[in-house]
């Protein structure tokens, strides 16, 4: 498979389709937004102005998408990848939605005889950059078999979780209700060593040879609070609907995470205070705004 359509070209499909584009792959693009289309073109990509061009041209296809209503919309609206695609070309749903939706355009594509699998990716931009993704992919073995070559170009570590088709999903929001945690730990320890005069950098170099060390911390601290630059990276405004997608997740299987509630009420006051467009790493400035008694 070498024609691989891509549709959604923001901060992470537009370096993932890049990185398939060097491996030699060409790329079949689509995107709402015509900025992202022209630096695929500039990466070497082709731009189609449909989802149904894109099908038409591509063996596999992949998708990047914000929200539950744009999946929504590309893979069950009328005009949508469903409605076009054909038997034989894969469809691959590396956003983040909800368990749900994984499972509804699951339901519809075998109705259709599609191929689908959700295959929700970790690493952030910097990850799709160097194309060392984590791949959690949940759906048939047998598609993902058939995908594995091309996300093993974006990725590094390809896992097939399950059959099931939303457990790939269930990974990452436990991955990313971590990343909630650990992105509010950063935020309000760093505000004592404001308060105590202590140099952010010795803190992190020293910190980070010791167990308060993250991988977050350090994308937290060195690609943004230490640069004060919030341009995501991972907008908080969708580390938001991943917390949102956890909770429901422990509703639906009655489950009480009474911290990881309150976590989710913060970065919802957060995103109404006008951050949802930086970078997660931006409650950083919000605690520190109201940490001062
Ligand atoms: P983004 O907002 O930067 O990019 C999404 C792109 O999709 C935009 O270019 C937008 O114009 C396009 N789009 C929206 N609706 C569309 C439609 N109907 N048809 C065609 N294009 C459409 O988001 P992102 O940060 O690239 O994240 C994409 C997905 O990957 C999300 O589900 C996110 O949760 C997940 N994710 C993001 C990161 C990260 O660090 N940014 C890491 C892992 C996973």
């Amino acid at each position: 498979m070498k024609k691989i359509g891509f549709i959604g070209l923001g901060n992470m499909g537009l370096p993932m389709s890049t990185g398939l584009i060097k491996a030699g792959y060409h790329i079949i693009g689509y995107d709402l937004n015509e900025e992202a289309t022209l630096s695929l073109k500039k990466a070497g990509g082709e731009i189609v102005s449909s989802v149904a061009q894109v099908v038409k041209k591509s063996e596999l296809i992949l998708t990047s998408l914000p929200s539950v209503k744009a999946v929504e919309e590309v893979y069950l609206g009328e005009g949508g990848l469903i409605n076009n695609a054909n038997p034989g070309k894969p469809l691959v749903d590396t956003s983040t939605v909800s368990p749900e939706l994984n499972v509804e355009i699951s339901e519809v594509c075998k109705k259709r005889n599609l191929d689908f699998l959700a295959a929700p990716v970790s690493g952030g931009v910097i990850g799709a950059v160097n194309q060392t993704l984590t791949v959690m992919a949940g759906g048939p073995k047998q598609t993902y078999e058939q995908v594995l070559p091309v996300l093993q170009v974006v990725g590094e570590n390809i896992f097939h979780v399950d059959e099931q088709i939303d457990s790939g999903t269930t990974v990452k929001l436990i991955n990313n209700l971590l990343i909630g945690f650990y992105t509010a730990g950063v935020s309000e320890a760093l505000q004592l060593a404001n308060k105590k005069n202590l140099d952010l950098d010795e803190l992190f170099a020293m910190l980070n040879v010791s167990y308060g060390q993250s991988r977050i911390y350090e994308r937290n601290y060195k690609s943004f609070i230490a640069k004060d630059d919030y341009k995501p990276g991972f907008s908080l405004k969708l580390l938001r609907k991943d917390l949102e997608f956890a909770m429901e997740l422990a509703d639906d299987n009655q489950l009480d995470l009474p911290i990881s509630k309150s976590l989710l009420a913060l970065y919802q006051a957060v995103e109404q205070e006008g951050y949802g467009e930086q970078d997660m790493a931006v409650l950083y400035e919000q605690v520190k705004k109201q940490s001062n008694k």
